[in-house]
């Protein structure tokens, strides 16, 4: 049966994985794939791994990706729903580009690898999704694997995330010894490496298994029984409101590489993700099943290839649908046109693009007109939706012409680069040489490419490594505080901010001039 506009709508489950790379993100998304359809065998998602490239290897990258498309936005049908995955690029793809994607879904899906438990990026994309308060539902993986205690892994959510955790399933056993999943939502255990008529055993009331099987006399099973009885009695309660608050996390686990428990988490997930949810623009919250198309362009990926100087906008539908050929208004140059040489990006079905609504990504090919944060509508006010965070660059490198003779090519590229959101410009307060701050280091090597093969300008870049931005209001501080290892400058608005060495020398600064107020932008939101 055909949907109305709105179920269409409300049939979206929009997301993104945050984890640390070789957690499974990979492996885990071709699984889903396969499930709804999308892709036929597994490895196919990516040919390569990207972190494999040595980064000055810029071409070689693009060429091997062709801009690729099919892994920044994937979408597949399951159950009547459609979902779409967005890509958080890791490696040294890690970029602000991966922390703005998570500005454009409705929830997050959490990977972490039993043996490791939370790393570095995971807890850098977490703190992203709770400044949103967007629902995270976590999968610990490679539970085929020996990995750290269930329990102990828990305990890390809670430690290290801050982040209430509610077990929809637990462990019985792991690596050799696995056994399956003790299903507390579905009150039944899954077993691992069996036949598809014995994979799913009921339990009794007493929360027992009801059937006979030989896991009955194992020991993992009963000390998976006793865990489960501790977490009954002592842990949190389900609560699908501080799911949908992001206050709390279920938590699955299973083996994405043997495909274990990852039909189970795909139906829990599409039961309790949100649908397209409000978005808060200039004009009030817009409802996704408005009728007036509105979007907004989170990521421009540019075209690396000089004979291919266009770029791709990625827009997040925040409401109505999209049609081929309708025409848009820019809200920042208000500004009309005809959304015609769009293409919605899908694995290989170009033709769905006629369907889209909110909750969808479309990529709209860019001559140069769109940046990060635009809002386009058909509506006829021009309303604009909240302006995206700005995420604080943690590496940085001073930069200079080549030439002094193209120094005009050079402040011109720079300028329109920094205006795309591509990367950070500062500035030192008196000599005013040119620093820029980036999220990841490709985002320089982006930079110098562009700035060549777009505007003919060479440039040296020198590294000064990586760095804790902290911006000041205090307009009376001046250059008597800064140093080598707390140097003032200032950004492109003329806001000042010190560039510490590492988190060290913040707080020996701190401690020194308890009276300066330090700002991290990423956490005042
Ligand atoms: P990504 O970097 O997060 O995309 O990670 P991948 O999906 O590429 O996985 C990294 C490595 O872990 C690969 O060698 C996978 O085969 C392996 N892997 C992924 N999931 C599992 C799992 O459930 N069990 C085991 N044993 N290995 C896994």
């Amino acid at each position: 049966m055909k949907k109305n506009f709105k179920e269409e709508v409300d049939s979206r489950k929009t997301f993104a994985i945050i984890s640390h790379p070789d957690a499974g993100k990979t492996t885990l998304t071709e699984q889903l794939l396969l499930f709804g359809g999308a892709i036929r065998a597994a490895g196919t998602v990516k040919g390569k791994k990207t972190g494999k490239f040595a980064t000055s290897d810029w071409m070689e990258i693009e060429k091997q990706r062709g801009i690729s498309v099919t892994s920044s936005v994937m979408q597949f049908e399951y159950d009547g729903y459609r979902v779409n995955i967005l890509d958080t690029p890791g490696h040294q793809d890690f970029s602000e580009d991966t922390y703005r994607t998570l500005m454009a879904v409705d929830s997050a899906v959490m990977i972490i690898d039993s043996a490791k438990g939370i790393e570095d990026q995971t807890i850098k994309l977490f703190k992203v999704c709770r400044m949103r308060g967007i629902p995270i539902f976590t999968f610990i993986n490679k539970m085929d694997r020996q990995g750290k205690m269930p329990l102990e892994l828990l305990s890390e959510l809670e430690e290290v995330l801050g982040i209430e955790s509610y077990p929809m399933n637990w462990p019985i056993g792991m690596g050799k010894e696995f056994l399956g999943i003790y299903d507390r939502f579905y009150n039944r255990i899954e077993q691992f490496r069996t036949d598809e008529d014995q994979r799913f055993l009921p339990l009794n009331e007493d929360g027992e298994l009801a059937v006979e099987n030989s896991m009955k006399q194992s020991s993992i099973y009963e000390q998976a029984l006793e865990e489960v009885l501790l977490l009954n009695e002592a842990g949190n309660d389900f609560s699908e409101e501080k799911i949908a608050n992001g206050a709390l996390t279920p938590v699955f686990f299973g083996s994405a590489l043997t495909n274990f428990g990852v039909q189970t988490f795909l139906e829990t997930y599409l039961k309790f993700a949100p649908s397209p949810q409000p978005r808060m623009s200039n004009e009030g919250e817009i409802q996704p099943d408005a009728e007036d198309f509105s979007g907004f362009v989170f990521k421009i990926q540019a075209n690396m290839n000089p004979a291919h100087r266009d770029r791709i906008a990625f827009v997040r539908i925040c409401s109505g649908q999209f049609e081929r050929g309708m025409n848009v208004t820019l809200s920042r140059t208000g500004k009309s046109m005809k959304l015609s040489q769009s293409t919605q990006f899908l694995a290989d079905d170009r033709s769905t693009v006629n369907e889209a609504v909110s909750g969808d990504i479309l990529g709209l090919y860019d001559s140069g007109i769109y940046q990060i944060g635009d809002t386009i509508t058909s509506g006829k006010k021009p309303i604009q939706f909240e302006k995206l965070p700005q995420f604080t660059p943690e590496l940085f490198v001073k930069v200079t012409a080549k030439n002094v003779m193209k120094q005009k090519q050079f402040h011109k590229g720079i300028h329109q680069l920094v205006q795309e959101g591509a990367i950070q410009l500062y500035k030192t307060l008196h000599t005013e040489d040119y620093i820029l701050g980036a999220v990841g280091h490709l985002q320089f090597e982006v930079f110098e490419h562009r700035l060549k093969n777009e505007y003919n300008a060479e440039v040296n870049m020198e590294s000064m490594g990586s760095k804790v931005a902290r911006w000041i209001e205090d307009e009376q501080i001046n250059e008597s505080l800064s140093s080598s290892r707390s140097l003032l400058v200032k950004d492109r608005f003329d806001r000042k901010l010190f560039l510490f060495e590492n988190d060290f020398a913040l707080r020996w600064f701190q401690d020194k001039n308890p009276d300066v107020k330090l700002i991290n932008p990423m956490e005042t939101t």
